[in-house]
C-alpha cells in the first residue's frame, strides 16, 4: 500500500528549482531513501512533505488524502513525523523532557486541566510518561534520561531525536542525515534502529550520507541531483546506474559529510 503519494512537486527560491518535477511513491512497512549531492533539493523535498515551505507546483498526498498544504502541526498530528538535519533538541532540558514534548501533538489537556490538574490532566500525564519511557528504551537510552541533552554524546542526541519522533506516533517518519556526525563504528548499531522502525508501523523516508548505510538499509532509492529525479530503484540498481556513477556515486566516498 502506498503511504505517501509526492507527484510533480516543485518549489522555486527565486530563479531557482530547488525542487522541480519530483514524483514518489513511499510505500508501508518500507524504507525509501533519497540520496544527492549537496543542494540536491533533499531538505527541500522534507520541508515540503511537512508543511514547513508552501510548495510551488504539484501535490502531496497521504492515505489518499491531499496534505499539500498543511500545516507542520497537522501534518504530525496526521501521523508524519521527522528529525531534522541539525539536531534540533531543547539542550537545556532533559532527554526525558525532550522526548514528552513529542507528546503535546497527542494529549488533550488545556491549560486549565494543568493548573487544577484534573483526573484528565492526570491520566493523560500518566499514559505521556509511559509513551516516552517506552521509546527512550525502544532507542536504548533510557539510562541517560535525566541527563541533559547537552551533556550527552552525539549519538545519543541523534536517538533523542528519533526518540521525540516517534513519541508522536507516527506512521511515517522523515529522517533528514539521521547519523550525521556519529562515528563511523556506531552507525551499524544506528542503522540497526533504524531497520528495525517497519516492524513497529513506522514507514520511513531517509535522506543519508553514509552510503554503505543506505545501501544496507534502503528497499528503493531516489537520486536527486539539481532538484530533479536523476533515477529511482532498488539499491542493486542505483549502484549499477551509469548516469548515478557519473554524477554522484563515484565521487562519494562514506567520509564525506
Ligand atoms: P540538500 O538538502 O540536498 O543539500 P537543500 O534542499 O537544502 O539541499 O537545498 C537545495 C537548494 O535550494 C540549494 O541550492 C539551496 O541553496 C536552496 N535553498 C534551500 N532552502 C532555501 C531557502 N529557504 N531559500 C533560498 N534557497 C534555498
Ligand atoms: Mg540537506
Amino acid at each position: 500500500m502506498t503511504l505517501l503519494e509526492i507527484r510533480d512537486l516543485g518549489k522555486r527560491f527565486g530563479g531557482l528549482d530547488a525542487v522541480k518535477d519530483v514524483s514518489l511513491d513511499v510505500e508501508e512497512g518500507k524504507i525509501t531513501a533519497v540520496i544527492g549531492p549537496n543542494g540536491a533539493g533533499k531538505s527541500t523535498l522534507f520541508n515540503l512533505i511537512h508543511g514547513f515551505y508552501r510548495p510551488t507546483a504539484g501535490s502531496v498526498a497521504f492515505r489518499d488524502s491531499d496534505i499539500t498544504h498543511s500545516s507542520p502541526h497537522n501534518t504530525v498530528a496526521g501521523g508524519i513525523a521527522r528529525t531534522f538535519q541539525t539536531t534540533n533538541l531543547f539542550d537545556d532540558s532533559t532527554l526525558m523532557e525532550n522526548v514528552l514534548a513529542g507528546r503535546i501533538v497527542r494529549s488533550k489537556s488545556n491549560i486549565f486541566d494543568a493548573i487544577f490538574h484534573t483526573p484528565r490532566h492526570r491520566r493523560e500525564s500518566r499514559i505521556n510518561e509511559d509513551k516516552a519511557m517506552e521509546v527512550l528504551e525502544y532507542c536504548e537510552i533510557a539510562p541517560y534520561r535525566h541527563d541533559l541533552a547537552s551533556n550527552v554524546p552525539q549519538e545519543v542526541q541523534k536517538r533523542t531525536a528519533v526518540a521525540m519522533a516517534l513519541a508522536t506516533e507516527p506512521e511515517l517518519l522523515l529522517l533528514d542525515e539521521p547519523a550525521g556526525g556519529i562515528p563511523e563504528e556506531e552507525t551499524a548499531d544506528f542503522a540497526n534502529l533504524i531497520r528495525s522502525l517497519p516492524q513497529r508501523g513506522v514507514s520511513v523516508l531517509l535522506v543519508e550520507h553514509k552510503m554503505s548505510m543506505i545501501m544496507g538499509l534502503a528497499d528503493t532509492i531516489l537520486v536527486l541531483d539539481h532538484g530533479q529525479k536523476l533515477a529511482l530503484g532498488t539499491p542493486e540498481e542505483i549502484q549499477s546506474n551509469p548516469e548515478v556513477i557519473r554524477a554522484y556515486l563515484g565521487s562519494t566516498t562514506d567520509e564525506e559529510n
